[in-house]
């Protein structure tokens, strides 16, 4: 049998429905606008979100480049982030890089930053030494922060705060749809205040490839450029586009499985003796445990069930729609007698 795999919910691999929809997929040359299912597809987005318009791109790592670069201006420009956000940890850099931007990190609560906390970062205007503050960057839900939903009402503060200093805002949805599941809320509540915001189609939403940047269509025609410069312009991209349709049709009531899933998978590691895990900030689809040493264990349970760990004691698990809930209860098994 092979290894039930909870690393990441990037490992789903395209149902035969998906298949098959990308295989029948409508498609002309992007790059022209001339391919039907990509507008089909930036539009619904665009609407979901709550904004004008929108563009396909590779990945939610594009996404995230991109725009920061649509924000900074060249000289000291600073972004604001939590320190868990994926563009300081795993981007490469790509801020320093594409934008020329100083980072500050908040310590948020598992990923999650104030209103107050904003404000107390945000540097002083008119003052020659410091650098310029920017760009506020909220990550929902935060992945590091272990899923966890930034509240609306926190979302909301931050957005103000962020108004009333004139900071530009940028929303990290890679994972927006399960806040939108666990909270029944509508997408665009969480959206629609920033200046940009985006989805990924490659998490729990289960395509192969693709996120959607939306935005004003001054902001999105300036992506754009950044696009064709990255070489993320695509020709018969409808068959990607397709993929993310074929998602957004059929795979985001379903997050609830997951959801249910991590919080089986929770409930069952946090009984285990040697597992430390408080299954009350399980809130979506990963679950964040320690045990005494992560990488020993995650090594040896390789060949039952994959987990990423984070540190040294620190492991993540992650349910999507490649794990039942029967995949739960062995993975469960084989960890206790792991540990047992
Ligand atoms: C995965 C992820 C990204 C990057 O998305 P890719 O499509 O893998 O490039 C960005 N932010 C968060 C929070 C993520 O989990």
């Amino acid at each position: 049998m092979p290894p039930i795999n909870l690393y990441s919910d990037t490992q789903t691999r395209p149902t035969d429905g998906m298949r098959a929809a990308i295989a029948s997929a409508v498609v002309g040359d992007e790059q022209r606008g001339l391919d039907p299912t990509t507008r089909r597809l930036e539009e619904r987005v665009a609407e979901l979100l709550g904004f004008e318009t929108a563009v396909l791109l590779p990945s939610g790592t594009m996404c995230n480049e991109i725009a920061m670069r649509l924000h900074a201006r060249p000289g000291g420009d600073e972004v604001i982030l939590d320190r868990t956000a994926h563009p300081v940890n795993s981007e490469a850099g790509g801020p320093a890089v594409v934008s020329g931007l100083m980072v500050r990190v908040l310590d948020g609560d598992r990923g999650v930053f104030t209103g107050a906390d904003l404000e107390a970062a945000v540097r002083p205007t008119g003052n020659r030494y410091t650098p310029r503050s920017r760009l506020v960057c909220v990550e929902q839900t935060s992945n590091l922060g272990g899923g966890r939903v930034w509240p609306a009402s926190v979302v909301h503060d931050v957005l103000d705060v962020a108004a009333r200093f004139g900071l530009r805002t940028h929303l990290d949805g890679a994972r927006l749809m399960n806040a939108v599941v666990a909270t029944g809320m509508p997408a665009s509540s969480f959206a629609s205040g920033f200046d940009t915001a985006w989805i990924d189609f490659t998490k729990g939403l289960g395509a192969p490839v693709g996120a959607v940047l939306a935005g004003s269509r001054e902001l999105i025609d300036e992506a754009w450029r950044w696009k064709q410069m990255l070489g993320g312009a695509f020709r018969q991209s409808g068959m990607v586009a397709a993929g993310c349709l074929y998602a957004l049709d059929h795979h985001v009531s379903r997050l609830a499985e997951d959801h249910l899933h991590a919080r089986v998978l929770a409930e069952g590691l946090a009984a285990l003796p040697g597992v430390r895990l408080d299954v009350s900030t399980v809130e979506t689809n990963i679950v964040i445990f320690s045990v005494d040493d992560a990488p020993g264990l995650v090594a040896r349970l390789a060949d039952r069930v994959e987990l990423q760990a984070f540190d040294a004691h620190r492991v993540r698990a992650v349910t999507h729609l490649d794990v039942s809930r029967a995949d739960v209860e062995r993975a469960v098994a084989a960890i206790a007698d792991e540990l047992g």
